[in-house]
This record gives structure tokens, C-alpha cells and sequence, in this order.
């Protein structure tokens, strides 16, 4: 039998640099064992899947959506994509996340049947476009800042090795000399890197404004001797506050540095990573992915249209879309695709015709069938809710 409405049981994910504390007491998730929780994921990737609760049992997502793809997906994501395109995060920053890069769709294809190499730098053959939406203010790096302002901050560093590669950039800001420039930092020799390291520590606040110097006292905290720690002086480093969003298109070297944000994606896990990280750095797929143009704070920043009780975040690709609903009662709502609500704070009562009600609190999420289709939607906080 089916429902228009499925509470999901989703997969905590332990990783390293995750809040031992903020999902549990945000949300209630338990964490008896004092582990950090990093990320809750729901949908139907591999590496993670939702299981729904209903009357009759539970299984995972996959197979309620397998079992009936038309119904579930509607007749247009079900041919267009086969399953759900998108994966729902949330994520409990304590310290910074690796600085990464996302692949666009055709190189994840080729990276993941191309690789045998292990471990492996391809986990699917999807491509990653994100989005945050903060849910406390959440510090960021995102993209390359102006090429002028990358080599002012580090003329001032006065790094030898560097100075190849840093004079093209001044005289000919472009792609090529970005890359290139890039590439001899990753490379930096030991020895330049830690005499860098010595002179940036000492002189952070005088060479720097403050929230750039506040982003590196933050890195320096758990990575002292990371070549990522050069990365606030050639990111932008913006700090989202709650209700705040970004969104970060494939090929866009960002870290996520701290803080509880909502995060929406599409369906994979693929990460090349570039610092801030224990993980191999493969700088050969890394540089082959990664856009070497600059992109400005307010390129990131997300204006969404807003409506009464809601709003709306234009989304620049088709795999999902994304809307906030805040205090609102009994307001109609039309699903034509699968759905994902997340209630963030506060509770929220999903009512259909058929007299099937769900109440979720702060922390719960529910799967919404395309078949579902009209219902109405009453939240006493706000609501997340991602769709195709
Ligand atoms: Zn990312």
C-alpha cells in the first residue's frame, strides 16, 4: 500500500572533522558514544541510504523507489534521470572540511571508468553541483578571489619560489597564468613552505584584514602544517549567516570551515581534494577539474525570490530544486516529482485529502512520492524542501 507521506531513517555520517554535539542537540539525533557527527544524509546514494517507516516495516528508499519508478519519481525525473537526482545534507562542521573540487558530469564519467588506481579518485560517474544554506553562520571558502588580490597577499609572504609564477598572474591575469600559479603552490618546496608558515603566523594581523586572518587562526588550530593554511589568500572567505545560501557550480575550489548548514547536491560523492586533508592529493585530476577563474562573493551568494511564508532559490541545474518555508498554516503545496522535507526548526503537520497527516519535528525528514500531489503544509519554525 502507499503513502503519501515517509518519515526516512537516515545514515550519520563520523566523520573527523564533524560536531560531536550540534546534531544532537539541534536536532535529537543520538550519539551515545560521543562521536563526531559530520554529516546526515538522505537519499539514495550508495555510500548512504534512507530507509522509510511505515506501518508495514521498513526498507531502504531505493526500493520504494525502484519498486514503482513512475509513481515515486513522476513520469518526467523517472525518464529523465531514472532515480533521485539529488542527495540532502546536513552538515555539523567542529573544524574545516578538505579544500575540494567537484567535477563537472563528463569527467566524473570518464575519471570513474577511466580509474584503477587505489584508492580510487572517483566514487560515481556524477557530477557534484552544491548548494549551503546556513543554518548557523557558517564560515566558508569559495572560489578564487581577483588575481590582483592573489598576488598582493602573497607578494607579502615574499616567498621566493613563488615569484615565476606570481609575476604572470599580475601582468596577465588569465586562466593559464592562474593554473599555473596554482600548481607551484601546491608544489612548494618544505623548506619555503615553512619559513611562509613562520612569517604568515607571525604577521597575519598586520599583513591581512581580519576576516581573513580570522580564517586562518581558525585553520591553523588543526592543520599547523597544512599547505591549505595558504588557502584564505587566495579564496574568498565569506561567513553565511542563518538563512543565508551559496551555490557552488562543479569546478569550484571551495572548504567548508565551520559551522551547521543545510547542503543539496547532486546524487555523488565525488571529491578531488587540494589541502586541509590526510587523504591522497592527486593535483594532475585536481588541476584537470578545478575552473582557474575568479568568482566574486556576490556571484556565490544566492537571492532567493520570496513569497508569502516562503522562498524560493533559483537553482542553476536541473537535478534539484530547493525552497524554505517559514511559519506558515495550512498552505497548499503541489508535488510532481520526489521530495525531500527537512524540518530545521521548530514542527511542521503535512496533511493529505485522504486524511494521512505527518507530524515531524526539528531534525526529522520525510519522503514525499510524486503520486502524493496535492497536500497542505503547516510549519511553527522552517522547513527545507528539495525537489526536481
Ligand atoms: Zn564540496
Amino acid at each position: 500500500m502507499s503513502h503519501c507521506f515517509y518519515p526516512l531513517v537516515n545514515v550519520v555520517k563520523n566523520y573527523a572533522w564533524g560536531s560531536r554535539s550540534a546534531l544532537n542537540a539541534r536536532f535529537h539525533i543520538p550519539n551515545p558514544d560521543n562521536q563526531p557527527q559530520a554529516e546526515l544524509w538522505m537519499g539514495v546514494h550508495p555510500a548512504g541510504i534512507s530507509q522509510i517507516i511505515c506501518e508495514e516495516g521498513s526498507c531502504s528508499l531505493a526500493e520504494l523507489i525502484a519498486g514503482d519508478k513512475t509513481a515515486m519519481l513522476g513520469s518526467r525525473v523517472a525518464g529523465q534521470f531514472g532515480d533521485l537526482p539529488y542527495l540532502l545534507k546536513i552538515l555539523a562542521a567542529e573544524r574545516a572540511l578538505s579544500i575540494q573540487v567537484h567535477p563537472q558530469k563528463a569527467q566524473a564519467q570518464a575519471g570513474f571508468h577511466r580509474q584503477q588506481n587505489n584508492p580510487p579518485d572517483y566514487n560515481d560517474d556524477n557530477h557534484k553541483p552544491e548548494l549551503v544554506y546556513a543554518i548557523t553562520p557558517f564560515m566558508a571558502m569559495n572560489g578564487f578571489r581577483q588575481p590582483a588580490e592573489i598576488v598582493r597577499n602573497f607578494k607579502k609572504l615574499g616567498i621566493a619560489s613563488l615569484e615565476a609564477t606570481l609575476n604572470p598572474l599580475a601582468l596577465h591575469p588569465c586562466t593559464e597564468t592562474m593554473q599555473a600559479f596554482f600548481v607551484s603552490l601546491m608544489q612548494l618546496p618544505q623548506d619555503e613552505k615553512q619559513k611562509a608558515f613562520t612569517r604568515l603566523f607571525d604577521e597575519v594581523e598586520s599583513l591581512y584584514d581580519a576576516n581573513l586572518a580570522s580564517f586562518i587562526f581558525r585553520l591553523r588550530q588543526h592543520y599547523p602544517d597544512d599547505i591549505g593554511l595558504f588557502a584564505p589568500l587566495f579564496l574568498n572567505c565569506l561567513t553565511l549567516q542563518p538563512g543565508e545560501a551559496m551555490f557552488l557550480s562543479p569546478g569550484t575550489l571551495h572548504a567548508y570551515v565551520q559551522g551547521v548548514a543545510v547542503e543539496v547536491m547532486a546524487s555523488s560523492d565525488n571529491v578531488l581534494r587540494a589541502g586541509l586533508t590526510d587523504k591522497n592529493i592527486n593535483l594532475a585530476e585536481l588541476v584537470a577539474c578545478t575552473v582557474f577563474e575568479p568568482i566574486s562573493e556576490e556571484q556565490l551568494r544566492m537571492a532567493p525570490a520570496k513569497h508569502a511564508g516562503w522562498q524560493q532559490y533559483d537553482v542553476p541545474v536541473e537535478d534539484f530544486c530547493f525552497d524554505v518555508y517559514s511559519h506558515v498554516n495550512n498552505l497548499a503545496m503541489q508535488t510532481t516529482s520526489a521530495e525531500i522535507v527537512f524540518v530545521i526548526d521548530g514542527q511542521a503537520a503535512l496533511h493529505h485529502a485522504s486524511g494521512e497527516v505527518l507530524t515531524l519535528n526539528a531534525g526529522q525528514a520525510a519522503f514525499i512520492p510524486a503520486l502524493t500531489r496535492d497536500w497542505t503544509l503547516s510549519v511553527s519554525g522552517a522547513l527545507c524542501r528539495v525537489y526536481v
